[in-house]
């Protein structure tokens, strides 16, 4: 199929909205994306037509929405090809994936003075649950660094990884420098030592063909709002035997077999980590948008995306005292810059006053933006929906902020 984006954009209503009486120019999906109509009428479907706790009642609408969570399940995992639907386990989002397994996996596999390996440009998300995992184990969090262009150093990997190393978590794609990450290289690497790797793709799911079986990562993580889904979803994915021989991250209904004052059982997988009711409402939605990804096809998606970046990329370097931060051979669709000594919360202002939503700051990955001895970064993030057009209006905007300063 040809990728149409005008076609595309009419189903992204809220991109008719103004700001400030101006056209209102999106480009902060790396943070939340847009949803098209496809998966609004999916949740509104539910609320609508029928309601009903999965998995709890007897009753026809509990057997629909059960039918449809558990669907989406087999959507997942034909997304990013897992060998077992069971495998994949529904969270609120990637931070609370990430949370569950150093909980549950720290619980099980992480002790006293063992070592956990994380990279320089992880968002928060990939690197407090491992410090508060480290601080409970006595364990130590050790950290791959980057170069000044914001790659990894994936030769100081054999160094860092040893005998007491007991999990790499590592970013598919950096939400700050746009870099993605050689990662089946990485865990490759990882593997030789037995040393498992959780991939956080919240950055890269919705820009790249994820096959968690090609990569052959132990653990992949992702939200559902960055992949036009609803907020409140998010998947873990996870290899059957890491999994198994986790306990449970949060115990409730449904995640038992058997429950009595003396003890009790636990169900086996994926509910063992579902306890309570599931945000079943976001979870259909989410499966709207997959359906709505595959039908536009993530390499036609893939492909607009880079032609976006290397557009914008190109021109913004007429810009005079641009400074790209993030300058990797392999880039996802994000731009982060800066431009002479404009602080970056000063030139998001301005740009929100003309219409544009881009996202300033440190981007919750403070060590990375310490590294890099910088205040923050102006970052631009683009989808599908996005157009040329915008861009050039960007430019404009950006070259009347630097004649205010
Ligand atoms: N990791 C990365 C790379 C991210 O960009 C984000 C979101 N900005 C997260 C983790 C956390 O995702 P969420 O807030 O949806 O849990």
């Amino acid at each position: 199929m040809s990728f149409d984006v005008q076609k595309v954009r009419a189903d992204f209503p809220i991109l008719d909205q103004k700001v400030y009486g101006k056209s209102y120019i999106y480009f902060d999906s790396a943070a939340t994306a847009l949803r098209p109509v496809q998966v609004l009428s999916a949740v509104e479907k539910i609320y609508k037509e029928f309601n009903g706790n999965p998995h709890r009642g007897a009753h026809y609408m509990s057997n629909q929405t059960t039918v449809a969570y558990e669907a989406v399940r087999d959507k997942v995992a034909s997304l990013i090809n897992t060998p077992k639907r069971e495998e994949i386990i529904f969270t609120k989002g990637t931070t609370e994936s990430i949370n569950l397994v150093a909980y549950s996996f720290g619980e099980a596999f992480v002790n006293e003075g063992d070592e956990i390996i994380v990279s320089e440009m992880e968002h928060h998300a990939n690197i407090v649950p491992w410090q508060m995992l480290a601080q409970r184990k006595k364990a130590i969090l050790k950290v791959l660094p980057i170069t000044d262009k914001g790659e990894l150093i994936i030769d100081e990997l054999d160094s860092l990884i040893s005998k007491k190393t007991k999990l790499l978590a590592i970013n598919l794609v950096s939400n700050v420098l746009g870099t993605v990450n050689p990662v089946k290289e990485i865990i490759e690497i990882a593997h030789k030592s037995n040393v498992p790797v959780l991939i956080d793709a919240a950055q890269g799911i919705q820009h790249t063909i994820v096959d968690v079986q090609d990569l052959d990562c132990d653990f992949l993580v992702f939200s559902g709002h960055k992949l036009y889904g609803p907020t409140g979803v998010g998947c873990l994915y996870g290899k059957e035997k890491w999994l198994n021989d986790m306990p449970p991250f949060l115990g409730g209904g449904e995640m038992i077999e058997q429950v009595s004052f003396s003890g009790t059982t636990f169900n086996e997988l994926p509910y063992k980590f579902e306890a309570g009711t599931p945000n079943f409402t976001e979870v259909i939605g989410l499966g709207a948008a997959i359906d709505y990804v595959n039908e536009i096809g993530l390499e036609n998606i893939a492909n607009y995306e880079h032609e976006l970046l290397v557009y914008a990329t190109e021109k913004m370097k007429t810009i005079e005292g641009i400074r790209f931060i993030g300058e990797a051979k392999n880039k996802a669709s994000v731009i982060s810059f800066l431009v002479g000594n404009i602080h970056p919360y000063d030139m998001g202002m301005f740009l929100d006053k003309m219409g544009f939503a881009v996202r300033t700051g440190h981007h919750c990955a403070q060590p990375l933006i310490d590294r890099l001895k910088i205040p923050g970064t102006v970052r631009l993030s683009f989808a599908f929906y996005n157009t040329k057009e915008e861009i050039d209006l960007f430019i404009e905007a950006i070259k009347k902020v630097i004649t205010m300063f």
